[in-house]
């Protein structure tokens, strides 16, 4: 049977689903890549490869000289530099292209939303008067809210930010999810947060804070998802895998004997 490579993009709870649901398949052969920005990420049950391709160039010649078969783009919806190179490296490549995108979060009656567009505004919208304030928006975006040292942060990532990045007044949390409602309510009220900056990832695995923030009343600013390539896209590893299959039966007997 002609075995399809599969390069998928990774980084995410649906990359990795999509690893694990791979694995062992005859009729692929994929890699997991990642970007190398988590100290330990957790290993792939698939082969793997760690950071960048030098951009669409260093991607055209990776998908030509690894004769990728299909890409599939399962980079987080924030991941949006990455997400533009797929599309563009596989245009220039020919080679067929897949995103894999989970729906975003939508606010619901009791939740208390302020939707920003960048960090920046986010900084703006915590507003002049000091206020204890959670940061779920991971390690490499903290440089705007040094610009605003009255307020107390309490920030959480997977790995710890460099201690030049934080503001004055941080705490840092280092933890990876998936969270609990009852210990997200916990810390939310242990720490008497009176407002969460957090990104719209969606998914489950981080969503139980904002439950828990409805539960307490506590406002969220929200920030929005940056703009996406328009490409083909499904929003979980399920639907990925039968884009697979399906595409596996269109092209793999056009293959046979190749
Ligand atoms: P980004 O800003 O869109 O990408 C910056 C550069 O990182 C890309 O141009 C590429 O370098 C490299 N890169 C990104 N994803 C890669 C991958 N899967 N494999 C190989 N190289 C990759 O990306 P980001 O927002 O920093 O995200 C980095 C990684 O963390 C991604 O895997 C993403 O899925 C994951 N992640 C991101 C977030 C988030 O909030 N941004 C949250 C959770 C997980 P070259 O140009 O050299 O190829």
């Amino acid at each position: 049977m002609q075995r399809l490579k599969i390069l998928i993009l990774g980084g995410t709870t649906e990359a990795s689903a999509l690893a694990r649901a791979l694995a062992g398949d005859v009729r692929f052969e994929p890699t997991l890549s990642l970007a190398g920005r988590t100290k330990a990420p957790r290993m792939p049950p698939i082969p793997f490869r760690i950071g960048g391709f030098g951009g669409v160039d260093g991607l055209v010649q990776y998908l030509k000289g690894e004769h990728v078969d299909l890409l599939v783009d399962a980079t987080h919806p924030f991941a949006a530099q990455m997400s533009r190179h797929a599309a563009e490296a596989a245009r220039i490549a020919d080679v067929p292209l897949l995103a894999v995108c989970r729906p975003a979060w939508r606010s619901v009656a009791g939740d208390r939303w302020t939707p920003v567009l960048d960090m920046a505004a986010a900084v703006v919208a915590l507003g002049a008067a000091p206020r204890r304030v959670f940061l779920t928006i991971g390690q490499k975006e903290l440089a705007p809210f040094r610009e605003a040292p009255q307020h107390a942060y309490v920030i959480r990532s997977v790995d710890a930010p460099d201690a030049e990045a934080l503001p004055p007044i941080a705490e840092v949390i280092t933890a990876r999810g998936p969270f609990a409602e009852a210990d997200e309510r916990r810390l939310l009220a242990g720490r008497k947060i009176e407002v969460i900056v957090t990104k719209n990832s969606g998914g489950s695995a981080t969503e139980a804070k904002l439950a828990a923030a409805r539960g307490l009343a506590i406002p969220v600013v929200m920030v929005e998802r940056p703009a996406r390539p328009e490409v083909e896209t499904v929003t979980c590893a399920e639907d990925a895998l039968e884009w697979l299959e399906r595409t596996h039966r269109r092209i793999a007997p056009s293959r046979r004997g190749v």
